[in-house]
């Protein structure tokens, strides 16, 4: 086992943690097997004790890893923790914000477009029913979160391609828990219900590169207007 010495500039557990991550990533450790010990861990790392302790934590939260008092740390790793954690590690990080929108930008429109050609009148029905309620939560001056999950979810199922519905969910999940909900707060809904109204309008017409079009827009738009919340909050602090 080869980890790199610390950089100092980021929060030590989370250098710590990445090259755990990473080292989990790779395969390197089949589930079950033990890791190294915390003591052995701080030696390779070159940090205290306690930063391993924190990022064993925060593996062992996210499911990487189980710690059995007395007996180690040993690895957890199952057939699809990866898209998963690797997305909850990059939006751990509000700054890296850009990456999973990235993602979404380069993936959605895409989707978008598939699902013009394949979507069912069903999952139109569907679709309709989810943009009512969008409208109706606006009206009473709720968030969406859940509801824009819900819409970006049925344009993955009508592509019908399991893995991108799954890698969708784990985007989902993982910006909704942090940066969206404060976004949406702030009227992020209403920008992003007229996009969906779009959307919707291109897939029910089974237009292909309108439905592309419209959710690129959508999806810098969002971008957008998470860096300017960033932006914002940064400034503040
Ligand atoms: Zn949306």
């Amino acid at each position: 086992m080869k980890f790199k010495a610390i950089n100092k500039r980021k929060r030590i557990y989370e250098e710590v943690l990445d090259q755990l991550q990473a080292y989990l990533f790779k395969g390197a450790v089949t589930p079950g097997q033990k890791l190294p010990s915390e003591r052995e861990l701080a030696r390779m790392f070159r940090v205290n004790r306690f930063s391993v302790r924190e990022a064993l934590t925060v593996l062992e939260s996210n499911g990487l890893v189980q710690r059995k008092i007395g007996e180690g740390t040993f690895s957890t790793a199952t057939s699809n923790f990866a898209t998963t954690s690797l997305v909850d590690v990059v939006a751990r990080n509000q700054h890296l914000i850009k990456e999973p929108m990235q993602v979404r930008r380069v993936i959605e429109p895409q989707l978008a477009r598939l699902a013009a050609v394949n979507i069912s009148d069903e999952q139109l029905a569907h679709m309709k029913v989810v943009l009512r309620q969008q409208s109706e939560r606006l009206d009473n001056g709720l968030d969406i979160i859940d509801l824009d999950s819900e819409f970006h979810s049925c344009i993955a199922r009508a592509t019908k391609n399991t893995i991108f519905v799954g890698l969708l969910e784990a985007l989902h999940d993982s910006l909704a828990s942090t940066s969206i909900k404060s976004n949406q707060a702030r009227g992020g809904g209403k920008a992003g219900y007229k996009r969906h109204q779009a959307i919707y309008a291109a897939l029910e017409r089974h237009d292909p590169d309108e439905a592309e079009e419209a959710m690129f827009e959508h999806m810098v738009e969002v971008e957008r207007l998470l860096l300017d919340y960033h932006a914002e909050r940064e400034t503040k602090n």
